[in-house]
C-alpha cells in the first residue's frame, strides 16, 4: 500500500491525507497543495511507496505531477466508459535524486484501478528515450 501526507516546509508538520493516491496526484496535477493550516507556508506532497526505487527509504516528495492534455476514453466489457489516466510524476529522494515515475489508473465510474507496472526511471534515461523520441519525429524523411 501507498501512503501520502502533506508536509509544511516552514513548521515541518506531517498532515497525513485520507485522498486516494489517484486523487492526491490528480489534484496535484491541476493546482498547489492548500498552504499550512497551522502557519500558512506552502506545504510539499509526499508519497510513501511499498516498492524500493533504489534509493532511501520509500520516502519521495512529489516535485511535479502531469497528465495529458486529453485523456483517452473507450467503452468497457460492460458498456461502461473507462478513461485512461497515465501520469508522469517527478518524485525526489531522500538524497535530491529525482524520479521519473509514471503509474497509471484506469477510471470506470467512480471506480480508478490502479495499473500495475507502473515505470520508474531515473532522469538521465527519461531524457534519453526522450530525446531519441524527438529526433526521430523531427528527422527529415
Ligand atoms: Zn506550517
Amino acid at each position: 500500500m501507498t501512503a501520502q501526507y502533506f508536509y509544511c516546509t516552514q513548521c515541518h508538520k506531517k498532515v497525513s491525507t485520507s485522498l486516494r493516491l489517484f486523487d492526491a496526484l490528480y489534484d496535484f496535477s491541476k493546482a498547489d497543495p492548500e498552504s499550512c493550516p497551522a502557519c500558512g507556508a506552502a506545504r510539499e506532497l509526499h508519497v510513501s511507496l511499498d516498492f524500493q526505487l533504489g534509493v532511501g527509504d520509500g520516502d519521495f516528495k512529489v516535485v511535479q505531477a502531469f497528465l495529458p492534455e486529453k485523456l483517452e476514453s473507450w467503452l468497457g466489457e460492460e458498456e461502461e466508459e473507462v478513461t485512461l489516466y497515465p501520469f508522469l510524476v517527478v518524485l525526489e529522494g531522500a538524497r535530491g535524486k529525482q524520479f521519473h515515475w509514471m503509474p497509471y489508473w484506469h477510471v470506470v465510474g467512480k471506480d480508478a484501478r490502479f495499473g500495475q507496472h507502473a515505470l520508474c526511471l531515473d532522469h538521465k534515461q527519461f531524457e534519453s528515450l526522450i530525446a531519441q523520441a524527438q529526433e526521430r519525429t523531427l528527422a527529415p524523411v
